[in-house]
């Protein structure tokens, strides 16, 4: 298949491109460098398969394809509430115009939506049953809601126009790549502890998240995509929740780092707890990840102190 990848070179697109590409697909990467890299890409580029494409999703795009994995939008809160108007026309209108090119070539097409979508979750762990509990004015607003709206979108055109839909909802990720100045909580603290810098835990730090592995949740990309007729949302993500303080000393321990702790104040709307429910996906997909924290902390403990010593 000829695939679209929007948000083909950030952190998720530029593995998930890379998977594509190892299954005998050729892919498509659509991105306008937000928060991309071209770095991110760079080994892909001589293989006759990879095409890359500037373009913001915006704006319409015509082009010839097959599938299309919707996944451009800036995901981390400092870079999503850099330009919040910019994140919502990114989620909506990108999802209205990369819908617009399902429905015109009849390809397939995959939203990254995200366990944003749930807010700050009264219910634990989080079903795809459940509806959530979103701030509409707050400063996580322009992601969640977008993506939410993105959602709607996604659901009307199947209903409405038949399109073949896929839904995942994305929960926290990381592993190489990510970005190590984009805030997130994984690449800022295991920069700090590398560093010997102090390690800033948000709020309390009781807050807690589940961390995917990027190898796990791209099996999950591809299991979704190709499996047949799943017009449903699927959560996506480790199951396994930990707080932010025990993340804080888990990697400072497997860095052996002399950082001390910080504490920080939290940000507005910052979730207190989040961890999916993954039944759906292992009926539907046979799905679960398989990489322990542990070993998957430790490959991206290797990875940013290659990026710190370049
Ligand atoms: P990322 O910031 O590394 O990648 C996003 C990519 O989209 C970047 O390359 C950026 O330049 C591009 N982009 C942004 N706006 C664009 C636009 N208007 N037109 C074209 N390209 C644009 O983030 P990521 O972690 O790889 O996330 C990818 C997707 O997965 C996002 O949609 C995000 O919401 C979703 N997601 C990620 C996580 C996670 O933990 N990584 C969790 C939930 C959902
Ligand atoms: N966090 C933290 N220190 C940091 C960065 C983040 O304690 O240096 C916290 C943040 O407040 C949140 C959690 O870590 O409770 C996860 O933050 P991240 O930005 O990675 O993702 P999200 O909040 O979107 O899940």
């Amino acid at each position: 298949m000829r695939i679209l990848v929007t948000g083909g070179a950030g952190f998720l697109g530029s593995h998930l491109s890379e998977r594509l590409l190892a299954i005998g697909h050729s892919v498509l990467c659509v991105d306008n460098f937000y928060t991309g890299n071209q770095k991110n890409i760079e080994h892909l580029r001589d293989n006759r398969d990879f095409e890359l494409m500037r373009h913001d999703v915006t704006f319409p795009l015509y082009v010839e394809v097959d599938g299309i994995f919707n996944l451009a939008c800036p995901a981390s809160p400092i870079h999503y509430q850099r330009n919040p108007v910019q994140t919502f026309k990114t989620s909506v209108h990108g999802a209205i115009n990369m819908l617009g090119l399902a429905k015109r070539t009849g390809a397939r097409f995959f939203q990254a939506s995200t366990s944003e979508i749930y807010g700050d979750p009264a219910v634990s762990p989080q079903p795809e049953e459940y509806w959530g509990n979103v701030n509409p004015i707050g400063i996580r607003s322009c992601y969640d809601e977008g993506k939410r709206a993105a959602e709607t979108l996604t659901f009307d055109y199947h209903r409405q126009f038949g399109l073949d839909i896929r839904v995942a909802r994305i929960f926290n990720t990381y592993g190489p790549r990510m970005d190590m100045n984009d805030g997130r909580v994984v690449s800022n603290f295991i920069v700090q502890a590398l560093k010997q810098e102090p390690i800033t835990v948000y709020g309390d730090g009781t807050q807690t998240r589940s961390f995917c592995y990027v190898d796990d949740l791209i099996e999950g990309f591809i299991k979704l995509f190709f499996t047949s007729d799943i017009h449903e949302p699927v959560n996506l993500g480790n199951p396994t929740p930990i707080n932010m303080l025990e993340l804080a000393e888990e990697i400072k321990v497997l860095t052996k780092s002399q950082s001390k702790i910080e504490m920080r104040p939290l940000p507005g709307d910052d979730p207190k707890q989040r961890e999916p429910k993954i039944e759906r996906a292992e009926k539907l997909l046979g799905w679960k990840p398989k990489i322990e924290r542990q070993s998957g902390l430790k490959k991206t403990i290797e990875y940013f102190k290659e990026v710190i010593a370049s």
